[in-house]
């Protein structure tokens, strides 16, 4: 729709239709298999690499295939059109995990990390949120004690994207007692002794992605692995989130977009009483009312986006957009489950899944609560 679309330029369009070709070839022919299985191949990611996929948003020194958060906007649109939104949060861990690494610019941790991964021969993931504490990163306790030229890391992370099978894994860790102040990131791979995958956690939705509780017991980090100083955790964090929730928001509009496009083609498929339901004004009211809320969240997404790709500050702007993207996610999903009727409540239909998918996004990442408490900050309030 041009209302938004005049954002985009050509590397824009292009990008979002390479990640759709890519989508509707590798991934909707098997999302609901994946989905069922509660993960996908790892030969996915090197698929995804070769069409420059995972590298949306890196340099092309790194390999990646450079742009901004636009281009990230438009690659998850086309990328959502493989049907799975667990598939398309599995592939983009990275995108999460890899921004600490490349910011503290360690050439050695450039090679050893960030090239493999986007590659697509290495799996990375970001391990923030503990049993005890996740919107409250400051209480994080996993515990890393200066051992010479190492760090002796004890504790636990819950709920990791990609945790169960990832190569690299950016950990927050406490270094120090000042609650920001201490943190800092370490890079833990899963080879290292005392790195144990406690559990493979089954969700409500993103079946196909796997999430993991991971153990450290007394595990042996070289300081080589540290990204950038020590002590420097939150502030790098606080930059990623931005990234992450715009991420987030445009998973929103996207899920929102497939669920109302689907509900157009049932309602014109599916006849009661004689005629299609798209014939009852109540559906067409409801398509109207679906399609008024799609308009809102791709247009604040956009603009976000191109503002992020500005230099422009948006941390107010992007919390309101995640927020925003999660209740049009959440509300259009519901209708189109109503406009399906039976239907929409059976495995093998996309807005079934779509429906779940949606419930994550007012939690990750950051808490619909917390996003509320930032924009009010930011309000003066
Ligand atoms: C499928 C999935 C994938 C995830 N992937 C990752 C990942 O890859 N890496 C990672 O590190 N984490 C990941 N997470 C964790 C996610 O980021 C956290 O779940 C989220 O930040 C919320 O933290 P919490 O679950 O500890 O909830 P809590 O922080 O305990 O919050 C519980 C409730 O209290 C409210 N609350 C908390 N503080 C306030 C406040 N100050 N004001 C008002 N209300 C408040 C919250 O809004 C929420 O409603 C994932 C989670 C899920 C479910």
């Amino acid at each position: 729709m041009d209302f938004y679309d005049n954002l985009l330029d050509d590397t824009h369009r292009l990008l979002r239709a390479t990640c759709r070709r890519f989508a509707e070839a590798e991934i909707a022919p098997h999302a609901d298999a994946w989905e069922e299985a509660g993960g996908f191949p790892r030969e996915l990611y090197r698929k995804a690499a070769d069409v420059g996929l995972l590298g949306v948003g890196f340099n092309e020194d790194l390999g990646g295939s450079g742009g901004g958060a636009l281009h990230i906007v438009a690659a998850i649109e086309g990328l959502m059109r493989g049907g799975s939104t667990g598939v398309a949060v599995g592939l983009g861990s990275l995108g999460i995990a890899l921004p600490p690494i490349v910011q503290a610019a360690d050439p050695w941790q450039l090679d050893a990390f960030v090239r493999p991964v986007l590659a697509g021969e290495k799996i990375a993931a970001l391990a923030i949120t503990e049993p005890g504490t996740g919107s409250d990163v400051a209480g994080v306790v996993t515990r890393a004690r200066r051992d010479g030229e190492r760090y002796v890391v004890s504790g636990s992370k819950l709920f990791i994207t990609s945790g169960t099978r990832a190569d690299v894994i950016t950990t927050l860790v406490r270094t120090g007692d000042d609650p920001h102040g201490g943190l800092t990131f370490l890079v833990l791979t899963p080879d290292m002794e005392g790195v144990a995958v406690s559990r493979s956690l089954k969700k409500t939705g993103w079946w196909a992605s796997d999430t993991a509780e991971l153990f450290f017991d007394a595990v042996r980090v070289p300081v080589s692995h540290r990204v950038g100083p020590e002590g420097g955790g939150f502030g790098t964090l606080m930059r990623n989130f931005q990234t992450e929730r715009l991420a987030l928001a445009a998973y929103g509009a996207a899920t929102a977009e497939l669920a109302l496009e689907a509900s157009i083609r049932y309602a014109r498929e599916r006849k009661a009483f004689g005629r299609p339901i798209a014939g009852f004004q109540v559906t067409r009211h409801k398509l109207a009312d679906m399609a008024t809320r799609v308009l809102t969240a791709k247009t604040v997404v956009y603009q976000v986006a191109t503002r992020m790709d500005r230099g422009q500050t948006v941390v107010q702007e992007v919390s309101m957009a995640k927020n925003l993207a999660a209740d049009v996610a959440r509300e259009v999903t519901y209708e189109a489950v109503q406009i399906h009727g039976g239907l929409g409540y059976i495995r093998e239909t996309l807005v079934e899944r779509l429906s779940r998918d949606a419930r994550l996004l007012p939690i990750g990442g950051g808490t619909q609560e917390v996003m509320k408490e930032i924009i009010a900050r930011s309000m003066g309030l």
